[in-house]
């Protein structure tokens, strides 16, 4: 699927040619992991997996959707009728995108979108977050908003919490608007500062494969709403704005104070060292130490199965078979409890690791993985 095919299919669609297109990729989070929701650091980089959108702008207050990947004709919007929490549907995602917009005074009167995508659904690598962005580029430039990066980020955000209704930190829009080819976007969520930090694979004969594990298990949203809450209480016994605040040269001295609060300790623990280890892992990074992540990342798989608790027998399998194959490290990435690993290896033990993995998979009797190459690509652009 390129940009013209998806042109072409506009055509048809609408019966004109569209007034442009574009991408956005679906991203992977390196490290810091439940940090974005702690005003925290992460670390994603953009995968080649994108959605493109073909795009015109209207001018009679309607708004027109089709995508290819889901079996329904297009559907036809009034911009008056749009109200959060109004569309259980796929379209939602980009009607809250001209909702957030219009609700911050830019003037968007319509468009006719198709859009196709090769981001997995579900897997954890942000598919939501690339159809957000690809939409909120496009209009941006057919309106002529002039709105930046993260700008875009942040209605987009709005957009998935307010109209959608999915509470999500801002790390996916940003990563997807935002990232660069050949670079992992370290990404301070308080301020949303960035810096594009080299992450060149293949120089260093290194490849970072995803395995995504094709499950999602049912509770997480209401697991993800306990340690969301779990990490606000430890801010407050401990007296900060957020747990980004608890300094990790005085994290013993913090956990102390929080006495006999088992459950508080625990997710306090991880964000903080999951900060530092954002933090070394930048470090590393900048002095060519690629190799050297490893072991951090696998550190960061610990800390999320052990004290913040979101992993799963699936993705546990996915690092403790790699590891045992020669990975350099191994983690879950995203939110957890299915979803997607990530996995750092020298190039020439990808073909045994990957076979390790599915035989591991069905010996268990899990559904058998999607494992592919994820190499930094670029960020949200114009394509035609
Ligand atoms: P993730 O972002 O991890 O892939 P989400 O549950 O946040 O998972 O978002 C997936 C939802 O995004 C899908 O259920 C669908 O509503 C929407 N979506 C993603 N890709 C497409 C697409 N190509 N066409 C239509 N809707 C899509
Ligand atoms: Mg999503």
């Amino acid at each position: 699927m390129g940009a013209q095919q998806v042109a072409e299919r506009f055509t048809e669609l609408y019966g004109t040619a569209p007034q442009g297109v574009w991408a956005a990729p679906g991203r992977v989070n390196l490290i810091g992991e439940h940090t974005d929701y702690n005003d925290g650091f992460v670390m994603p980089f953009a995968l080649p997996h994108q959605v493109i959108a073909a795009v015109s702008g209207r001018d009679d207050g309607v708004v027109r959707l089709h995508s290819a990947d889901v079996e329904d004709g297009v559907a036809e919007l009034s911009l008056d009728a749009l109200a959060p929490q109004s569309d259980r549907e796929w379209t939602a995602y980009p009607a809250g995108v001209v909702w957030a917009l219009r609700q911050a005074g830019h003037e968007v009167t319509g468009a006719d979108i198709h859009l196709s995508s090769t981001v997995p659904t579900g897997a954890g690598l942000s598919s939501s977050a690339a159809v957000e962005v690809v939409i909120a580029l496009a209009l941006n430039d057919l309106y002529g908003l002039g709105l930046q990066r993260w700008q875009l980020a942040r209605l987009c955000q709005r957009a998935e919490n307010v109209y959608v209704g999915v509470p999500t930190g801002i790390m996916d829009q940003t990563a997807s608007a935002c990232c660069e080819s050949g670079h992992a976007l370290f990404l301070d969520t308080r301020d949303l500062s960035q810096q594009h930090i080299p992450f060149d694979l293949a120089a260093e004969g290194l490849r970072l494969l995803v395995v995504d594990t094709r499950v999602k298990h049912a509770h997480s949203g209401g697991e993800y709403g306990k340690r969301r809450a779990g990490c606000e209480k430890g801010a407050a016994l401990l007296g900060v704005d957020a747990l980004r605040d608890v300094p990790y040269a005085e994290l013993d001295a913090a956990l102390a104070r929080l006495g006999d609060e088992e459950e508080v300790i625990r997710l306090v623990r991880h964000v903080v060292t999951e900060d530092h280890r954002v933090e070394r892992v930048v470090g590393l990074l900048r002095s060519g130490e690629i190799r050297a992540i490893g072991p951090v990342l696998t550190e960061g798989h610990a800390s999320l199965r052990d004290d913040f608790r979101v992993s799963c027998p699936e993705l546990d399998l996915v690092v403790g078979t790699a590891l045992a194959n020669g990975a350099l490290g191994a983690r879950m990435t995203g939110g957890g409890f299915g979803g997607s690993a990530v996995v750092l290896a020298a190039a020439t033990d990808v073909d045994t690791l990957t076979k390790a993995v599915e035989e591991a998979f069905a010996a268990a009797g899990f559904t058998t993985p999607r494992v592919f190459e994820a190499v930094p690509s670029p960020g949200a652009r114009r394509v035609e």
